[in-house]
């Protein structure tokens, strides 16, 4: 099986607090675009193997296609083996969730194979002990997710724009990143209090915002100055993704969001991709 793994992007991160358990509580507007991984599944082999041709990318039981596997394997107490192997396009460790949309790649391709002996509620309980995103990816539509990701609500009030998206070749820790978290400092809720939550529009000149923004900017302060440029190349708005580094502007059309690849890549060469917001359902694409 071949399946095509998207990545996602955060519109809104809002932190409402800490945990006793350590986890943050969030409220955050998702969706997956169209910048994939590819990630190919042969069933039968004598154990569990990863290979990913990206250097950051671990090939072991920490690999987490390689936890999706095991777990679903377990649960259903199957002996069987697995051979994954993952072609990278999705910049890693990026805020953009490629591991997690491989996990649920791997569970959402298994479970079809073995012809559907979990439900959905069951694949998101196992996506949840591997990563907060995997019950996202598992989701396929747009949503809203509180908790610490896992209560999704479909969020049907997103326009279709174009993204480009820019990785600005620095690299961060998300549980940093939530370690210098000060939430007296954080801005999302004046930002968010217009926000339509019964599913009208959401507007880019009003809503994109991130709490994890002015950490991960404090460190790097090329976010601020991504984001300043894609404003002045026709961005409605722009946004950093999770926990960053990559940075996201919206566009109302490709033509506007590939103008801006070409200046911003002839002034500052950053490394840039263009991809669409999958507003309808996601739905992994997977070929046997
Ligand atoms: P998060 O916010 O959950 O940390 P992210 O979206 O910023 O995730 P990922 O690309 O998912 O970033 O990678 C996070 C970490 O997980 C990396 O350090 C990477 O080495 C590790 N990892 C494990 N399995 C995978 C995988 N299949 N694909 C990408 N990274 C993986």
């Amino acid at each position: 099986m071949k399946i095509l793994s998207p990545a996602k992007v955060n519109l809104f991160l809002k932190i409402l607090g800490k945990r006793i358990d350590g986890y943050h509580d969030l409220m955050t507007l998702m969706c997956c675009i169209g910048l994939y991984d590819t990630v190919s599944i042969h069933v039968g082999h004598t154990n569990i193997d990863v290979s990913c041709s990206h250097p950051q990318v671990p090939e072991d039981e920490s690999n987490l296609a390689y936890m999706a596997a095991n777990l679903f394997l377990k649960t259903f107490e199957k002996n069987d083996g697995v051979k994954i192997v993952i072609q990278k396009q999705i910049p890693v460790a990026a805020g953009l969730g490629g591991g997690s949309s491989n996990a649920a790649a791997v569970l959402l391709a298994l479970n079809r194979y073995y012809g559907y002996p979990f439900s959905m509620q069951d694949l998101m309980s196992m996506g949840l002990s591997i990563g907060a995103d995997v019950p996202f990816f598992l989701f396929q539509k747009p949503a809203i997710a509180t908790g610490i990701g896992e209560k999704l609500e479909p969020y049907p009030g997103l326009e279709k724009f174009s993204i480009l998206l820019v990785s600005p070749g620095v690299s961060i820790s998300t549980a940093e990143v939530y370690k210098k978290l000060n939430l007296a400092l954080t801005k999302c809720k004046k930002k968010l209090k217009s926000f339509p939550l019964n599913h009208q529009r959401f507007d880019p000149r009003c809503h994109l915002c991130n709490d994890l923004e002015a950490v991960t900017a404090s460190t790097y302060p090329v976010i601020t100055t991504v984001k300043k440029a894609l404003l002045r190349h026709g961005a409605l708005g722009a946004l950093m993704s999770g926990s960053g580094p990559t940075i996201f502007g919206l566009f109302s059309d490709s033509h506007g969001a590939s103008q801006a690849n070409h200046a911003l890549f002839h002034i500052y060469g950053w490394r840039m991709y263009l991809a669409d917001m999958i507003t309808q359902d996601t739905g992994f694409d997977i070929q046997t």
